[in-house]
């Protein structure tokens, strides 16, 4: 059962003016950065599965900041929600604000990111090994020898982290064998496009372009690689990962210059996360597909299959699935 708030966090909801909650299951949706495309698609999925259900979603997005999102989370706390589903910025840094959370009764869901050291109630993802095995497998049926270069994503995400052991298991006995050599291995703050264009720019001089494949961890940080290449006459010919199937990655994908993408049917993450939300929101049993250790416990979880786009499964995969239309992806 939730405690009842106490007089003085009622006191300083007011003072805020915060809206007065409506009836239903309240669920706080905490994102860490709507401005990269996926995530926009997130938030309508969930949101509109969950009103639908009945349950009313208060949505904030912490731009990329981990301090503001640790705020948001206080926030809606304060507002006397029944469970906070969280994409976390810095999936290390929540263990005390989540410890807030459980003294109030309120249920945690930790969505597509795994938040570590913190009591966790439900995680709902994707196999995140299996993405990197896919973006690795992909580049070597490509490239089977030559110069690898690394391209991370945020070193503050779990995902991230989970990408590059998927990646490197595949790539590691052509490794040993010496038929590729890893020539630089950096991660992009923030999965920015910018830094990963800065980075790019950086590996390419120091390696005199002599670069056969890069395996980015997403279609963010591929873009702005891409555009590093292309400024030394070297798009399309640099094989490239990227993982999300981004509308602009499809088409880069169509044109040539990024050989492959990862597609993960967000609608379902989404969907069913909303589902399990409300579930857990009304302390309903959950059926779940394992537990994942995030160093504190045991979290039950949901994980579901990612698939690997090239040119030859974008109309059966993402096209199909009305993911992107025709239109889009071909005639922009
Ligand atoms: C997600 C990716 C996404 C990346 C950047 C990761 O945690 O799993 O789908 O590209 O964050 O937002």
């Amino acid at each position: 059962m939730k405690k009842i708030l106490s007089m003085s966090l009622i006191a300083s909801c007011l003072l805020a003016s915060v809206p007065v909650m409506a009836a239903g299951e309240k669920i706080g949706l905490l994102m860490s950065d709507l401005r990269l495309e996926r995530w926009q698609k997130d938030r309508d999925f969930f949101t509109k599965e969950a009103e639908s259900l009945g349950a009313k979603v208060y949505t904030q997005s912490a731009n990329g900041s981990a301090t503001t999102q640790i705020s948001q989370i206080e926030n809606m706390i304060s507002r006397g929600v029944d469970v906070l589903v969280i994409v976390p910025q810095n999936g290390e840094v929540l263990g005390s604000v989540l410890s807030e959370a459980k003294e109030a009764g309120i249920k945690v869901l930790a969505y597509d990111r795994l938040i570590k050291f913190a009591h966790v109630d439900l995680y709902v993802s994707f196999n995140n090994v299996r993405v990197g095995e896919m973006q690795a497998q992909a580049l070597l049926k490509r490239v089977p020898k030559g110069n690898y270069f690394l391209l991370g994503g945020s070193p503050t995400d779990n995902n991230a982290k989970m990408f590059r052991e998927g990646q490197m298991k595949v790539l590691q006995p052509s490794i040993d064998d010496g038929n590729i050599k890893i020539v630089g291995d950096q991660w992009a703050t923030g999965w920015s496009a910018q830094a990963a264009m800065n980075i790019m720019e950086n590996a390419l001089t120091a390696n005199n372009n002599k670069i056969d494949a890069v395996v980015a961890s997403n279609d963010s940080t591929a873009g702005g690689a891409i555009q590093a290449l292309d400024a030394q006459g070297l798009a399309g010919k640099v094989a490239i990962s990227g993982q999300d199937a981004d509308l602009a990655a499809v088409r880069r994908i169509v044109a040539g210059t990024q050989t492959m993408t990862v597609y993960k049917p967000i609608k379902k993450e989404a969907t069913i996360s909303a589902e399990l939300a409300v579930k857990l929101a009304k302390g309903e049993k959950i059926n779940t597909t394992g537990t994942v250790n995030n160093g504190k416990m045991n979290v039950p979880s949901v994980l579901l299959t990612p698939i690997a786009v090239d040119k030859s499964n974008i109309d059966s995969t993402v096209i199909a699935d009305g993911f992107h239309s025709h239109k889009d992806v071909y005639n922009p």
